[in-house]
């Protein structure tokens, strides 16, 4: 499920009123990385022409571009976690992994996620025609490209193109990979980001609804993560939403002049978003407002009764949020919301989702019902160190091959291949002192090291020592493997 498409960028911005509170948020993982994202905001448009990038001298070294970051291994390996703890999940509940582009054409993502959202609008990354390549022939129309923003079009768009829609219905797919905002960078906002996103598509049974949010939430719960909440609400469907916005226009329409002025043109433009309004001023008129859930029509209200007693079932707790909302049409009923204590202000949303039974034939295909989640890797790994600390990665190389004399480049790298037969083994060529490569192989975490000057290599042998009890003993190199099991 991707982006909520109520012209905000993220489902954190839509939920009612609990974002006043801003609860501190956990250590960041690393400094390395925070402190290359979390960077102050451009002064002006003119301070900063290219906004994708920073300012560089020629003299200074090549930095990352603005907003995005390196997960360097030592962080690597929470996200290791974090990544297997999703796909263990999507598989265990019958999900199969699916890999769309990272690029996609402009027409899909206006339509899937709404060029009149933020991450379906300014927030896009347009891609520059390719020189020639793009070059139109006479009468030829071609398709500007974007980095996507979300996974939901994408994997609607190939379900039907790969011919998905064609098997057994309906299709679980789940995908991990990167996401690209043109967002201001803030903590837990990046301009490329990670997402975990599983769908079901190709039935309307509410019961998909509350087994997909049964998956998030045994995505996050199993990971230990506590501190976690979810909330939930349905937004109708194009039967019951028409007679309801019309109330909230009839609510709302006194109230005009008083509202912030973006809310003025949600009034006009697309008044469901008047609900996920963040401002101050508008928070006492949204009290007052009727509530969706007040009105919904028959099968949504059944729908809706369907998936709490599904959650009620399988003891999930949940939070009626009658605010949470999303503004675009096809999105129907299901609307739900994964937030964690220690994620502050907007961005408090460890994913969110819901069901978008008008998006396919928003998107020119069949119409054909959806539902899915979209969560953010970042942020959990983000919370998950918080909660429990750093991860330590795993020791590069459990084994390392120090050869002492110059010209045993070839003996070292034949006792680099026996050791790799049973443990994750390195050979140090460079031409340091045996106690500096001894020292180097010790702080990279590894537990042995085979040492061997051009003697021993004659006779085909090592001295294998153990790093942590100091004990030594010549090992045959045919022996070596066994040696180390
Ligand atoms: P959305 O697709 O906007 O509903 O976002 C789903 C989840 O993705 C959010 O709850 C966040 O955890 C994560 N996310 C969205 N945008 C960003 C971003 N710019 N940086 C980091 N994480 C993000």
């Amino acid at each position: 499920m991707g982006t909520a498409g109520t012209g905000t960028t993220t489902r954190a911005r839509q939920a009612g009123t609990r974002s006043t509170t801003t609860p501190a948020a956990p250590a960041a993982p690393s400094t390395t990385t925070r402190d290359r994202t979390t960077e102050p905001p451009p002064r002006t448009a003119a301070a900063e022409p290219d906004s994708y990038t920073r300012r560089v001298s020629p003299s200074s070294p090549i930095r990352a571009a603005r907003g995005v970051r390196d997960i360097l291994p030592g962080e690597r390996a929470a996200w290791a976690l974090v990544e297997r703890a999703a796909r263990e999940t999507a598989l265990r509940h019958g999900y199969q992994e699916i890999e769309t582009p990272v690029i996609e054409p402009v027409e899909l993502i206006e339509r899937g996620v709404g060029s009149d959202s933020d991450a379906g609008g300014k927030e896009l990354y347009r891609l520059e025609p390719h020189g020639e390549q793009d070059g139109r022939e006479a009468g030829e129309q071609r398709s500007r490209l974007v980095l996507r923003p979300e996974a939901t079009a994408g994997i609607v768009r190939a379900y039907f193109e790969g011919g998905l829609n064609q098997g057994p219905q309906p299709v679980r797919l789940f995908t991990l990979g990167p996401m690209f905002r043109h967002d201001r960078p803030q903590a837990g906002r990046f301009r490329q980001f990670y997402q975990f996103d599983v769908e079901v598509i190709g039935d309307p049974s509410a019961a998909y609804d509350a087994e997909v949010i049964e998956v998030s939430w045994g995505w996050l719960a199993g990971l230990g993560l506590e501190g976690l909440t979810l909330d939930l609400n349905s937004i109708g469907d194009h039967t019951c939403r028409p007679a309801y916005l019309e109330r909230l226009r009839e609510y709302y329409g006194p109230l005009r002049d008083r509202l912030h002025p973006d809310c003025q043109r949600r009034f006009e433009e697309n008044p469901l978003r008047l609900l996920d309004c963040k401002e101050a001023r508008c928070q006492p008129f949204k009290a007052g407002a009727p509530k969706i859930t007040d009105h919904l029509c028959a099968p949504c209200a059944a729908a809706f009764e369907e998936v709490k007693s599904l959650l009620d079932a399988a003891g999930l707790e949940y939070r009626l949020d009658p605010f949470l909302v999303r503004g675009l049409d096809y999105y129907t009923r299901t609307v739900f919301e994964i937030q964690h204590e220690a994620l502050g202000g907007a961005q408090n949303a460890l994913g969110g989702g819901g069901r978008y039974d008008g998006l396919a034939a928003a998107l020119g295909c069949p119409d054909t019902p959806g539902v899915g989640f979209a969560g953010g890797i970042d942020r959990v790994v983000t919370v998950l160190e918080g909660e429990r600390g750093t991860v330590q990665p795993a020791a590069a190389a459990d084994l390392v091959v120090l050869p002492m004399d110059e010209g045993l480049d070839r003996a070292a790298a034949q006792v680099g291949r026996l050791g790799r037969q049973a443990v994750p083994t390195a050979v140090d060529y460079s031409r340091r002192s045996l106690k500096a490569k001894m020292r180097s192989a010790d702080r990279a975490g590894a537990r042995r090291v085979a040492i061997m000057n051009s003697d021993e290599a004659a006779r085909q042998v090592v001295q294998l020592r153990n790093l942590v009890t100091g004990e030594q003993s010549e090992v045959s190199w045919d022996d070596l493997p066994g040696a180390l099991r």
